[in-house]
């Protein structure tokens, strides 16, 4: 196969959304202040941007891990984390760095007034994301986690309910169950807490990805946001594609002379479509 003569665009209203910047930005400070960083879990899913981190002394830790560490400086991700986490952490003099987003820290909060005040609390989200896992740690993991409309035993649930989502989750799939309950005659309590700096992207996302034959959307294996986009590319684009790193990118995806669109996740650093982008020029 010949030179391509391939141009590509990246999209201006990729990468990281701001929770994720200030994550990254503490980290980089306490590298730069000399501590020795321990991020409890991925900082983001990103396999590329935690590699970058480690590669500047950060080290990612599990759950499991935490409980080994005493009088060391621990980062707390953007997800927010179970109170556990805090109470294992201090109870070991570690000085933790709290860098739960101020959206997902108000959304934590909301769901403890809402228990306090004996709601019974539906989270439309993933059971096993971090996120999910210490919102329900606000509610002494008590709340009902719903992925999917068949997880809900309509029978055994209360009448009077208060539906909140992940910050991350889809609108429409969280108004399907929003739907289905007020079907059931549930009285329901809306929280719509899905971040806007992910749901606001869709139209726009659509938008760019009508512009180019060919779409490239980045992001990690493991996140959900880039799940919930590439969702939205792939519908607006039958030629869109999901790589994680440039060396997944197969030359006979694409046509001489094509303009490509490159997008990526809110968890996905510019820096990496900066790489694809190089990466597509070549071939
Ligand atoms: S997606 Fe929204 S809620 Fe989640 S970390 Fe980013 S800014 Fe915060």
């Amino acid at each position: 196969m010949g030179k391509l003569n391939l141009q590509t665009v990246i999209d201006p209203d990729s990468g990281f959304c701001f929770g994720v910047v200030e994550a990254i930005n503490k980290a980089e400070h306490a590298i730069e202040q000399g501590n020795e960083l321990f991020c409890l879990g991925e900082i983001v899913h990103n396999d590329e941007e935690v590699s970058r981190l480690s590669k500047r002394g950060m080290k990612t830790i599990n759950h499991q891990e935490l409980g080994n560490l005493k009088n060391k400086t621990i980062l707390f991700r953007a997800h927010g984390e179970h109170p556990k986490s805090y109470k294992t952490a201090i109870d070991n003099s570690n000085k933790i760095i709290d860098a739960s987003c101020p959206i997902i820290k108000k959304l934590q909060q909301k769901v403890k007034t809402s228990y306090h005040n004996n709601e019974f609390i539906i989270i439309f989200g993933k059971p096993d994301h971090p996120e999910v896992i210490a919102l329900n740690g606000q509610v002494d993991d008590k709340a009902l986690i719903v992925e999917k409309i068949d997880d809900i035993n309509i029978n055994s649930i209360p009448d009077k309910i208060t539906i909140y989502s992940q910050t991350t989750q889809s609108i429409e799939k969280f108004y399907e169950i929003v739907d289905y309950l007020k079907q059931a005659n549930k009285d329901i309590t809306v929280k719509d807490t899905i971040c806007r700096r992910v749901s606001n992207r869709h139209p726009r996302l659509q938008k760019f990805c009508r512009m180019y034959s060919k779409v490239i959307f980045v992001g990690g294996k493991r996140s959900s946001n880039a799940k919930v986009l590439f969702d939205v590319c792939s519908k607006e684009n039958t030629n869109a594609y999901f790589i994680s790193r440039p060396e997944e990118i197969h030359p006979e995806w694409f046509s001489e002379g094509e303009i490509v669109g490159i997008s990526g996740a809110t968890s996905t650093p510019h820096w990496l479509m900066e790489k694809v982008s190089d990466f597509i020029k070549t071939l």
